[in-house]
């Protein structure tokens, strides 16, 4: 029979309870055995409710207290030295993952060790920690989480599959523990397949049958020694374990990958969800005695499944392969979408149709049981299901709330003069000197400034309806004065109005834009104990009017400097919510631009001259195959100039990216073609500059000139010297000086003394220039 499987759950649970029971651990309030009495309870109305659902594999094992790769490290003994001297398992793990600091006692010295670096997990918003292994790593099994919970489950009386990241992901998602080695991790495979094999061999000695071997790795481009190891890894654990392996892939395409393990697995799991394509050459390649896993339900999103569609495919699988070789599974593990729709009583209410449209992880439980039982009984044993589905599937696909005929006759029909600026740079250049009258030089932030308590507390008493309108705005505008007066005091020269109205800056935009709505519980963990809640893009996106000018304008009233209005820019807009999936994202991503374009054309003749539109997703967006960057680039690019080139020459556009290493996408970025771009600089290593010892970046240019992700105030003399480097690499006349990312989170007394400091470097070259 055709089988329900998952691949794992939203452990964070339903209510965040995880992240309340380790933040309780950490801070003291709890001790260590409530923490594991509080995780065993959760765990256990997971299965309970995985059962009930009617999930027949449910998986076990994959349950982390702060991530599943940190879990395999320290499973296999692979701790790196700063963190050996902590003794308890528990407490180094969470050094491991978040860092430990403990001042001296009487008999005990200060503890000081950092976090493990973290590292985006594919193209997902989560972020694993990344494993460090010695040349000479020596492994050993500890604790193994599997087996642990395995049993766990069995006490209970529910049979589980338990799921392992697999051998070959862990050492290549994996580092050299010592920086500037380099060597390759995946020379340690010998080491740790005999623990696996171990592992294995514990697993079945406690009762599994199936375990499920998360082998991501798989999408990536892969050189013949990655493929190699696979096929090592799955031969020796076919010959020498006697449980069935499941080998799962997911968030994209295997291509031929999949040869590497394909002979040696009892079962294979792919996302169909992003590959559909690949049926077609997978099925032919399924051996006898071998199973395959269809990822069909978005393990990534929050939409109703096309059950239709769904169980189309899946037919097409059974008629190739019969009952027994078929699991339906969620596209990748469960934990990647939130939890469940029934807490979202707002969007019920308020807008049904839309409630009637998503699926959360245990709705999408419901889906995988529904898909598995139409293909076991037929499709008329759940004829009600299907017929509720296919209601909702069409109301999606023609409600008013998702098409605007206005606005896609818009995107239709944009003149291919509105893709680009009127005028090339060098023209725009002059006409912006000749408006700003700028020094050499010029300094500017990044847009926020410290989100005081305060500023948290009225915004929290207006959303509650305890302070009016008019109290609320008389209390923005009075912070925007003090952020002007501040920026003139200290003597900035491009000003900003400090975002104190904007507790996100994504969400602060969907609340103006129509096509955006808001989960109450939407959350999905982004690293550790940590959960963003992105908001939900549901329909076509339209401006409801303007949505900053009446701000900047006011900022702008304010000081006879330059105002720099600031928006978040299309692809940062799409890629921190939650997207539909039902039109492409280049769609999407156009009408985010024009709504923007409108934007930024009201702001212009609102009288504000300079414009940032934020665009750090940029980089993380881009699709895990090299094959697909050009696609994805082109129209990213294509939006972001959308939205910024409706304007006069003598407007100076501007836009800020998170991080340096933009040496992939330099050419892209050169090409979005803004007046100025300010850039994260932080770790002031030179790599970021040795970029432009080969390739010209032609246009104005702020590296950051220190870190603000540090309460440190930055000296002169070392922003000097910082200075001193860029303008070896970057023509004078081009150069900014700016902070390396917005201020948000940082307190006052720094940020006056940090930006004090940074003008004053500023006028230290001027004066130098104007001596030479
Ligand atoms: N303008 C935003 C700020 O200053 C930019 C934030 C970001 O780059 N993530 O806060
Ligand atoms: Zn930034």
């Amino acid at each position: 029979m055709v089988v329900a499987t998952n691949l794992g759950f939203p452990y964070v649970g339903a209510k965040r309870e995880l992240k309340k029971l380790v933040e309780s651990y950490w801070s003291g309030k709890i001790a260590e055995a409530d923490l594991h009495k509080g995780v065993q309870d959760i765990q256990a109305s997971h299965w309970k409710l995985q059962k009930d659902a009617g999930i027949e594999h449910i998986p076990s094992g994959e349950y982390t207290l702060y991530d599943r790769v940190l879990d395999t490290a320290q499973q296999f003994g692979a701790i790196p030295q700063r963190y050996q001297h902590i003794k308890n398992p528990l407490d180094q793990y969470f050094a491991m993952g978040r860092g430990l600091q403990k001042p001296a006692t009487e008999t005990t010295p200060k503890v000081d060790v950092p976090a493990m670096e973290m590292k985006k997990w594919f193209d997902t918003n989560y972020h694993f920690i990344v494993p460090e292994f010695e040349v000479d790593q020596a492994f050993s099994l500890q604790q193994p989480r599997a087996v642990e919970q395995f049993k766990a489950a069995k006490a209970l009386g529910i049979h589980t599959r338990p799921v392992l990241v697999g051998p070959v992901s862990f050492l290549y998602l994996g580092k050299p523990a010592k920086t500037g080695e380099s060597f390759d991790t995946l020379s340690l495979l010998p080491k740790v397949l005999p623990l696996y094999v171990e592992l294995l061999k514990q697993l079945a000695e406690a009762g599994a049958d199936w375990v499920q071997i998360d082998e991501p790795i798989m999408i990536f481009d892969l050189d013949a020694n990655v493929k190699l190891a696979l096929e090592k890894a799955y031969k020796t654990l076919k010959e020498q374990s006697t449980l069935k392996l499941l080998v799962a892939a997911y968030f994209g395409r295997v291509e031929n990958n999949v040869y590497a393990v394909k002979d040696f697995v009892d079962a294979i799991h792919l996302d169909f969800v992003r590959a559909p394509e690949e049926l077609d050459t997978i099925l032919p390649l399924i051996k006898a005695d071998q199973v395959l896993s269809l990822g069909l339900v978005d393990g990534r999103n929050i939409w109703i499944n096309n059950l239709d569609k769904s169980i189309g495919l899946a037919e097409k699988a059974v008629a190739a392969l019969g009952k027994d070789r078929v699991f339906i599974a969620p596209s990748c593990s469960l934990a990647h979408s939130p939890f469940s729709t029934s807490f979202e009583t707002k969007i019920k209410e308020i807008n049904p149709e839309l409630f009637s449209w998503l699926a959360f992880s245990v709705e999408k439980c419901a889906e995988i049981v529904v898909i598995a039982k139409a293909l076991n009984e037929g499709r008329d044993a759940v004829k009600d299901a299907l017929a509720a589905n296919a209601a909702a599937v069409e109301s999606r696909r023609t409600s008013p709330q998702t098409v605007n005929p206005a606005v896609r006759d818009r995107v239709a029909k944009i003149p291919t003069e509105a893709w680009k600026r009127a005028s090339p740079f060098p023209v725009r250049r002059d006409a912006q000197v000749k408006k700003l009258k700028l020094p050499l030089f010029p300094t500017t932030t990044i847009g926020s400034f410290p989100q005081t308590k305060e500023i948290r507390i009225n915004r929290q008493k207006h959303n509650k309806g305890e302070l009016s309108d008019a109290d609320y705005d008389a209390f923005i505008k009075a912070e925007m004065k003090k952020v002007v007066d501040f920026q003139e005091k200290v003597g900035l020269d491009v000003l900003v109005h400090g975002e104190p109205e904007r507790n996100d800056m994504v969400e602060h935009f969907g609340h103006l834009l129509h096509g955006y709505d808001f989960t109450q519980n939407g959350w999905v963990v982004s690293y550790g104990s940590r959960c963003v809640k992105p908001p939900v893009i549901f329909g076509d996106v339209a401006r409801r009017g303007p949505m900053t000018v009446e701000e900047i304008k006011y900022a702008q009233s304010l000081t006879s400097k330059p105002m720099k209005g600031m928006l978040t820019g299309p692809v940062t807009m799409m890629k921190w919510s939650f997207v539909r999936d039902d039109i492409p994202q280049k769609e999407i991503c156009s009408q985010i631009g024009l709504a923007l374009r409108d934007e930024v054309v009201d702001l212009e003749a609102a009288g504000i001259p300079c414009i940032q539109v934020d665009e750090p997703a940029i980089r993380e967006g881009l699709p895990i195959r090299r094959a697909d960057w050009d696609a994805y680039l082109d129209w990213s690019v294509a939006c972001f100039r959308l939205a910024t080139s409706g304007i006069r020459d003598d407007t100076q556009i501007h836009t800020h990216m998170c991080y340096s290493d933009f040496n992939d996408i330099f050419d892209a970025i050169r090409d979005l073609d803004a007046d100025v771009i300010t850039i994260e600089n932080s770790k002031s290593d030179e790599k970021l500059l040795k970029i432009f010892e080969t390739k010209q970046y032609t246009n104005e240019i702020g590296p950051g000139l220190y870190d603000i992700h540090s309460p440190r105030v930055p000296s002169v003399e070392e922003m000097k010297t910082r200075f001193a480097d860029m303008l070896k690499y970057i023509p004078e006349h081009l150069l900014w000086a700016n902070p390396d990312c917005g201020l948000k989170s940082r307190q006052w007394p720094e940020t006056e003394a940090a930006l004090i400091n940074l003008v004053e470097v500023a006028k230290y070259f001027r004066a130098q220039k104007a001596q030479a």
